[in-house]
């Protein structure tokens, strides 16, 4: 089992490598986050072993429950899915990086729940990229005013955009919403902010990511195998 784990990572760094050669990126600036949600400690673990140190979680309690049980193992957390007010001060303590910041309001309560003894809170602002009406994250006009008022609060440290497209096959159809964010973030450091991280591509669209300049690609069943 560890062996198919150890094999599934390796043939995604392939990917990502190749993508970046395709596509005249610098070799080794595109980082895999592990999307770990629904899966078992056990599977983490045996992706840790094979090298993996990124995972990304999506549900808060079932998240604290797979940090303290893998404490030992010195991994990165990233806290990945929709978050509720109730919620920031659980990811506030025991995240590196939250991705899916969509609210001011979730900012705030971020920035003043965040231990002194540890780091910045790095953050990623979640954009609704295809403007799907249903969707998670802030519209493309509001980003600005927004990322303007989280880099200005001192237990955060913003980093960039992240964005979910609405999943569609073909390779420039992919691209096009993709490159929009890329687009976004370079209007933001034009502007004076310093951003490093557009996490965007998962495991269908890594490609096409890699394309438009993601960093961090958040990749679950490509690593893991279909969710349980
Ligand atoms: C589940 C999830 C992923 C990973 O998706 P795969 O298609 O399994 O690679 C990436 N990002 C977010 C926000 C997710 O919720």
């Amino acid at each position: 089992m560890n062996a198919d784990f150890a094999d599934r990572l390796h043939l995604v760094l392939a990917r990502i490598r190749a993508a970046e050669h395709r596509f005249q990126r610098l070799p080794g600036s595109v980082h895999v986050l592990a999307v770990s949600k629904t899966q078992p400690a056990t599977a983490i673990a045996a992706l840790a072993a094979a090298g993996q140190r990124r995972f990304g979680e999506n549900y808060l309690q079932e998240a604290l429950d797979k940090i303290a049980e893998l404490a030992a193992l010195d991994l990165e957390w990233h806290f990945i899915g929709p978050i509720q007010t109730n919620k920031t001060r659980g990811i506030a303590e025991h995240f590196a990086w939250v991705h899916s910041v969509d609210r001011l309001k979730i900012a705030e309560r971020l920035n003043a729940q965040r231990p002194a003894d540890l780091p910045p809170l790095n953050i990623c602002l979640q954009v609704n990229i295809d403007q799907e009406p249903a969707k998670q994250g802030l519209e493309e006009r509001e980003v600005a005013l927004i990322a303007a008022a989280v880099a200005a609060l001192p237990r955060l440290r913003l980093r960039g955009l992240m964005a979910i497209p609405a999943p569609v096959a073909d390779f420039a159809s992919q691209r096009r919403p993709l490159a929009r964010l890329r687009t976004l973030q370079d209007l933001l450091n034009a502007a004076g902010l310093a951003l490093d991280t557009l996490s965007m591509g998962m495991s269908e669209d890594l490609e096409a990511a890699i394309a438009e300049g993601a960093t961090l690609t958040r990749v679950g069943t490509a690593l893991f195998g279909p969710r349980p």
